[in-house]
């Protein structure tokens, strides 16, 4: 019997991406990749993204693994190179590198390499992570011009801090502050994650970077990725093995922490934390089965979960499907009875789940 699985479903992703489009018609779009394509299959992920410019992901070894895999598209380094070393390895693989600090500046103007990199000079514009100060970027944009190290096109880059909300502000003065440092020089923008390629038009820029609506998920508070016409890639899903009768009072699970007051019956489902579902979901997260919902109890444990299925009057047995999350169920409502975001329930999946690409 096949337990737990994350279908994935490979139409969905091709659609949002078209999506991706649809919002920002006029920006080339760099996929985001990181952590194992938020939980999707990194290699399997990009095969199916041809439409897609370029890839993205946060480090060297993700980029490698891409290129292991056979994918020829550029790929961008979101958190840049670490050592002088790493060089040579951008320049064979062709990444293309964020510099977001004074120490790689230095790196690249005293490395002695064969030809010019890609960069992408990243702007701090109020993130506060990483990237250099508005007012270090003529001193920046001036030495990677001057480097034989960095190719002469020097694309920039800034980051949102709140674009998920359409009522902060923030965003616009990012993209203000981001325009106005950035209009003397003729060179490729990007500045938009999911958020602000969904929500804030004036930051799509030449170049966006979308990674959670790709996998049709909503990056937006109280929303999910149906609102935006994104369709849910993911599906995870399990079997019952248990359905049993307990009765009133009966103490249920580790440290007994969930009792019926009246006698009902548990389906005992096989996933747990282990698999990557989130221990700390409440009572009553929902699960669905043969189109019904029912409400998890008592304690997620590492294999199993149990479930308060009533009288059982729609009749589940050993052996039915259960869906935890996906088309049926948004990943973003787990998220909320979790107390979590959805980006951290999809980068959870841990190998033990088995993976079904389908069309
Ligand atoms: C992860 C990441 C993204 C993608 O963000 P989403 O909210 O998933 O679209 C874009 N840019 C940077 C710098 C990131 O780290």
């Amino acid at each position: 019997m096949r337990l737990a699985t994350a279908e994935i479903n490979l139409t969905a992703l091709e659609h949002n991406l078209a999506q991706v489009k649809r919002f920002a018609p006029n920006s080339k779009v760099m996929a985001v990749l990181k952590a194992n394509a938020y939980g999707h299959g990194l290699v399997t992920i990009a095969q199916h993204l041809n439409e897609a410019d370029a890839f993205a992901v946060a480090r060297i070894d993700e980029a490698l693994a891409l290129r292991a895999g056979g994918l020829t598209k550029p790929i961008v380094l979101l958190e840049g190179f670490f050592h002088q070393e790493d060089l040579p390895i951008l320049l064979a693989n062709n990444f293309q590198t964020i510099i977001h600090d004074e120490i790689q500046l230095k790196m690249l103007e005293s490395v002695q390499l064969d030809a010019p990199l890609n960069c992408w000079l990243k702007i701090n514009t109020g993130m506060h992570r990483l990237g250099i100060a508005p007012e270090q970027f003529d001193m920046f944009y001036q030495r990677l011009q001057a480097s034989p190290n960095a190719q002469n096109k020097i694309n920039l880059m800034t980051h949102f801090a709140c674009a998920d909300d359409v009522k902060n502000t923030k965003t616009v003065q990012q993209i203000t502050l981001f325009d106005n440092l950035t209009q003397e020089v003729q060179q490729a923008h990007c500045l938009s994650n999911s958020a602000g390629i969904i929500a804030w038009p004036s930051g799509h820029g030449d170049w966006v970077r979308p990674g959670l609506m790709l996998y049709g998920v909503s990056p937006m508070a109280n929303h999910t990725g149906k609102d935006h016409q994104l369709k849910p890639v993911m599906r995870l899903t399990t079997k019952v093995i248990a359905v049993r009768d307990v009765r009133a009072h009966e103490k249920v699970g580790y440290g007994g922490r969930w009792q019926s007051d009246k006698p009902t019956v548990l389906a005992v489902v096989a996933l747990g934390y282990g698999d990557g579902y989130p221990r700390h979901a409440k009572e009553g997260t929902p699960v669905i089965i043969n189109g019904h919902r029912y409400g998890i109890v008592g304690s997620v444990a590492m294999d199993m979960i149990t479930l308060d299925i009533g009288n059982n009057e729609h009749n589940v047995q050993v052996g039915d499907e259960v869906i935890m999350w996906g088309p049926e169920l948004p990943v973003e409502e787990i998220a909320q009875c979790a107390d979590t975001i959805s980006y951290e329930l999809l980068c959870n999946i841990t190998p033990r789940v088995s993976y079904e690409y389908q069309r």
